[in-house]
Parts: structure tokens; sequence; C-alpha cells
């Protein structure tokens, strides 16, 4: 197919590893279907593959989440049609194409673009398990949310927030924290802080009952610090580096905390998982809990310039890549 292509990682490295391949996008086979993408997000997974701290079989094509218009239809598909706008995870998404099980495809509803699907599809799913399947916090707790405006952090905090949750946000700039507070964070405190002791000074001395964790290796131990007895570390990110072991001891001596460590595939890995995490995404942008915000747009072929941005930690919501 003249003009397919998608980006292509034959080594591991720095950004630049990352390059503008041809490809011939593959025919789907039984109960699948092919999608010309609209849009591929990015997300800081991506980087981990990137750079080996997670393993990639090479060549690789990073991406694990997109959405498109489905172009043709394997054999034996029911659910879905031709020109069907649909939404999914998956791997290999840096593309202008991706094959994949229209079992696993989300048909994105009426009102909601492709570029939002693509925005939305992967973070939201993580911000809903975070929040309704991992520690499910009762109006009037009180969470710790560091990156509060990123990818993940941006749908977090609001959706939270709905929930009667007092969100504490944890950033590190003036201009995130003007947008963390517009997002419903009741207090934002600067990472530069000591910031558990701001925790303990915001909850008159008791700390959170939960603490969201994405930045990982730099935040584990203020979380940590900022729980009160019995509370939830729910550490779901390495954005600063993976987080040192911590023995089980730890947990007892700081008052019977709960440490668990969620990744979202697993709380999609069933069809029935999958779609009740997206009843609950769709359900909350329609209405009007969550809005889909993409902070930067890229193309596709500029995939490393994306890597750089994301990882420079001053994107804003979400990052796409447009063929
Ligand atoms: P973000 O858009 O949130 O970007 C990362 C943010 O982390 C930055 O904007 C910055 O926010 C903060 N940060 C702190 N320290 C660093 C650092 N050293 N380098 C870069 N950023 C830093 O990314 P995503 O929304 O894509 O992902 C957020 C996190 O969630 C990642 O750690 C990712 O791995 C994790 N994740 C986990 C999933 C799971 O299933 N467990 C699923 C999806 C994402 P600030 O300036 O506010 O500090």
């Amino acid at each position: 197919m003249s003009g397919a292509y998608c980006i292509q990682m034959s080594e591991l490295g720095g950004p630049d590893v990352l390059k503008k391949t041809q490809m011939e996008p593959r025919e789907p086979g039984p109960g699948e279907v092919l999608v010309r993408q609209s849009a591929a997000g990015l997300n800081f997974i991506d980087t981990y593959f990137r750079t080996g701290l997670y393993p990639a079989k090479l060549p690789f094509t990073p991406g694990q989440e997109g959405a498109g218009v489905v172009e043709t239809v394997g054999e034996g598909v029911e659910t879905l049609k031709v020109g069907d706008r649909v939404t999914y995870l998956g791997q290999g998404t840096y593309a202008t194409h991706f094959t994949g099980p229209a079992s696993r495809m989300l048909k994105l509803p009426e009102g909601i673009r492709e570029d939002e699907g693509a925005a939305v599809v992967l973070k939201g799913l993580t911000a809903w398990m975070l929040l309704f399947e991992v520690y499910r916090p009762q109006p009037g707790e009180t969470a710790l949310v560091w990156a509060p405006v990123g990818g993940v952090g941006s749908l977090l905090v609001p959706w939270a927030t709905s929930m009667g949750v007092r969100v504490i946000a944890v950033t590190s700039s003036d201009e995130k924290a003007e947008l963390a507070k517009k997002s419903g964070a009741a207090d934002v405190i600067m990472s530069s802080d000591d910031v558990a002791s701001r925790v303990r000074a915001l909850t008159d001395g008791k700390g959170v009952d939960v603490a969201y964790d994405s930045v990982g290796k730099d935040s584990a131990k203020a979380s940590l610090d900022s729980l009160k007895s019995r509370g939830w570390f729910v550490t779901y990110g390495n954005a600063s580096g993976a987080v040192e072991p911590l023995a089980p001891g730890e947990l007892n001596r700081r008052g019977s905390l709960v440490m668990t460590r969620p990744g979202l595939f697993h709380f999609v890995a069933d069809e029935a998982g999958l779609k009740r995490g997206a009843a609950a995404l769709f359900g909350a942008m329609r209405a009007g809990t969550l809005k889909a915000q993409i902070g930067q747009t890229f193309a596709l072929k500029d995939a490393a310039e994306a890597h750089r941005a994301i990882e420079s930690g001053k994107t804003i919501g979400a990052t796409l890549l447009k063929p």
C-alpha cells in the first residue's frame, strides 16, 4: 500500500533510534480488522521500551493506543463494519495502519473524535483502573496525586474530584500548579518542597488515604511518608526511574500500609474488564466530567521529537502522533 509507514527501532537507545520505515499493512485474519489510523497516543511507557527498561523484541514498533477508521474487515467479524470509528489498546500503534482483533476495538461514541479517542483510551482506562479497580476512594477521603496535569493525571484529577475526593497534587512548575487547581485539585505542592511535611500540614497531621504515584524513584519515599495509618501506596509508574525495593516490614512500621503496583493490561485482559472500563470512561466523557486534554500533537514521522518532549517533563495532557 503506497504511503503506509511505521516508526521502527532496531536498537535500544535515545529518541533517535526511532526511524520512519515503510510498511505493508497486515491484512486482517479471521476476527480481525485493519484500521487506517487517525492518531496514535504517546505514553511514557513507550520510552521504557525504547531505552530497554521494559524488554522489547527488536525490530520494534512502539505505541500502545490509537484510533481510526476501519478499512478492511476480516472473516467472521460481525461487530464492526468498514467505516466504523474505533479506538483501542494494542502493540505497535506508531503507524499509519493497525491490524488487531475486532473484540478488542471500542466503537467511538457519537461526539468523541478519533484524536480524542487516541488521547484517552490508555490514559483514561488507567485512571479508571486506579479509582475504581485498585483503590476506590470514598467521598471525603484525601488522595495525593503526582504529575497531576500529565497524560494520566489530567484525567485522574477531575475524575477523583467528581467522586468527592479531596486531591492534593504534586507538580514541578507554577504553570502546572495553576492547571492542576483549575482541574479540581484542592491543594498543590511543589515537588521541590518537603512533600510529606506539607501533606501533614494540610491534613491536620493525619496524612492521606491513598497516594497515586506515577513518578516512582524520586517520589516513592515522600508518598510513603505522606500516608495515614493503613493508607494505600499505589505506585503505578516510573517517570523518574524504577522504585527501589521495599522490605515488607517497612509497610508495617509505617502503620500497616498497603502497597500495590498495578498494570492496566491485567485489568482489561478479558473483554468484560475492557468493556467495563470503556463504559465508565466514555460515560464520564459524555457526562462532561472528563475531557480529552490534547496538549501536544506531532507528525508521526517526528516520533523522536515527541519522545524528547515527554521525557523533558514539560508536556501537558496527552501527546498525539498523527500520520
Ligand atoms: P505524563 O504525561 O504524566 O509525563 C510524566 C510526568 O511525570 C511529567 O510531566 C512530570 O510531571 C513527571 N515527572 C517527574 N519526574 C520526572 C522525570 N524525571 N522525567 C520525566 N517526567 C517526570 O506521562 P503519562 O501520562 O504517559 O504516564 C504517567 C505515568 O503513568 C508514567 O510513569 C507511566 O509509566 C505510568 N502509566 C502506568 C500505567 C499502568 O498501567 N501502570 C498505564 C499508563 C501510564 P510534573 O512536572 O507534574 O512532575
